[in-house]
């Protein structure tokens, strides 16, 4: 999980404000030190923690005094909590919408980037996302300065099955740029995704050189790559390529190495660019969408429902006949034991567990923690509890493992629990906790049929 330190410090500081018995001024200044202090760590910039805690404050007072709370304490918790939230959002929000690349149509990104930042990686990564989502999507290696660079594209393209356009020969890298546009706009590509080169800051012919492929090949985004472990130094960073490239997103690479990613995501936040994507890893799928209210959300353990969504409707796509159905039942809140099986089947073969399981709400934090492995083996788990089910038990939604009362309302477990137990060769307890979790999963989903439905329920959940 991307910056799993800062999770668990603000998890631990929210626990903690769930334990207190009365919510006074006192509690509320303990929670906001331990929040500060883990942004601190994270390397954000001490004026932008030190103005979080300011309007935290200020937001909280102004509830209790307009009796929000109704002399509540659980009310005046979750006035609290909202407030940290909303400026935990506010932190890295640019408040600028990205460019959103358009279906039958050449979209063209050019990526700019000091060298080492992970840039040629992150072009890869780039055309394999939007592959995925069904955009027919290519490179080009306009990198002529450093050598091996064309090479790396077209092992990793070739690795990733994207095409590729670049030149062991022609030195201009304008020219290697317009013509590789122009050939996979002929071919009706609809990402095309120019790669240049990165030298260093200092150096003005790299702006220049920007400058020049930018006018030969009118990107549609301009997209900057930066480094995580730079911190807060971001701003500066940005600044500086911002005044030659007039970069429409930033994508934030190293995330999954770094204590200081939040100061990075931070800084850059203050620069007015939106980030569109953080770089998680080596590997060619470890690139996550960026937006801030999940980003926040997941950072403390709320799990992603937004994101899970578009990961299922992403799946959809690739099978449109499922599409409308999924849609549907999302819209009904209606996902039945087999579907939920079938989205944690899918998200199993998306990358690995530790990067999407956070997604799903209502998985154990156990789970997000510990090993890949582990957490794979805990998800085979879950499988296996739902391979002992029957077909009437899998369509349902869980209802047939709950005895009722007369009243109709749940009374208790049914034997189909440990029959199911026995059968997946797990204990009764795997198997409520399961169904526990699809209950959770499920109302959620029902919740976020409405806007910003799923964080009150996630909230509800704490
Ligand atoms: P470029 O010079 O900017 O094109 O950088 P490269 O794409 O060659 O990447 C430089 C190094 O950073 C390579 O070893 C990459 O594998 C590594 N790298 C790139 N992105 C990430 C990331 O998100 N996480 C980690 N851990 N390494 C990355």
């Amino acid at each position: 999980m991307v910056l799993a330190d800062l999770g668990r410090k603000l998890n631990a500081a929210f626990s903690s404000l769930n334990r207190a018995s009365i919510v006074d001024e006192k509690v509320l200044d303990t929670l906001l030190k331990d929040v500060c202090a883990a942004l601190l760590e994270t390397d954000v910039n001490v004026k932008l923690v030190a103005s979080l805690r300011v309007k935290v404050k200020a937001k909280v007072k102004a509830s209790l005094e307009s009796g929000a709370d109704k002399g509540k304490d659980v009310n005046r918790k979750s006035i609290v909590q909202k407030a940290i939230f909303d400026e935990l959002v506010q932190l890295v929000d640019p408040g600028v919408e990205p460019y959103k690349p358009k279906k039958g149509q050449p979209n063209v990104m050019m990526a700019v980037g000091l060298q080492g930042n992970g840039k040629t990686t992150t072009c890869t990564k780039l055309a394999v996302y939007y592959q995925r989502r069904g955009f027919k999507s290519c490179i080009v290696c306009a990198d002529t300065f450093r050598a091996g660079a064309f090479d790396q594209t077209r092992q990793s393209a070739t690795k990733a099955k994207v095409a590729y356009f670049g030149s062991y020969t022609e030195t201009d890298p304008v020219a290697i740029a317009a013509q590789g546009v122009a050939k996979f706009k002929k071919e009706r590509f609809e990402v095309i995704i120019v790669d240049t080169s990165g030298r260093h800051k200092q150096e003005s012919e790299l702006f220049q050189e920007m400058i020049q492929i930018g006018e030969a090949v009118k990107p549609n985004m301009t997209v900057m790559i930066l480094d995580a472990s730079i911190g807060q130094a971001a701003e500066a960073q940005a600044e500086a390529f911002k005044e030659s490239a007039n970069f429409g997103a930033i994508i934030v690479t190293k995330m999954d190495g770094h204590a200081k990613g939040g100061g990075a995501i931070s800084a850059v936040a203050a620069t007015k660019t939106p980030i569109i994507f953080l770089g998680v890893g080596e590997h060619l799928h470890d690139l996550e969408k960026f937006s801030p209210q999940p980003f926040i959300s997941k950072l403390l353990g709320l799990g992603d429902v937004q994101g899970l969504m578009e990961h299922m409707q992403d799946i959809a796509t690739q099978n449109p006949d499922k599409q409308k159905e999924i849609a549907k039942k999302l819209e009904e809140g209606k996902l039945s034991i087999r579907d939920w099986r079938e989205q944690i089947q899918n998200v199993m073969n998306m990358g690995p567990i530790s990067k999407i399981a956070s997604m799903i709400p209502g998985l154990p934090q156990e789970m997000l923690q510990g090993s890949d492995e582990e957490g794979s083996m805990r998800m085979k788990r879950m499988i296996f509890i739902t391979d002992s089910m029957t077909a009437y038990e899998l369509d349902s939604d869980g209802s047939p493992f709950m005895e009722s009362g007369k009243d109709g309302k749940p009374i208790g477990l049914t034997s189909r629990v440990t029959r199911v137990a026995r059968g997946s060769g797990t204990s009764v307890r795997e198997v409520e906790e399961l169904l526990c979790q699809y209950r959770m999963m499920a109302n959620m989903a029902k919740q976020a049929g409405g806007k910003n439905g799923w964080l009150q329920a996630a909230q509800k959940m704490q």
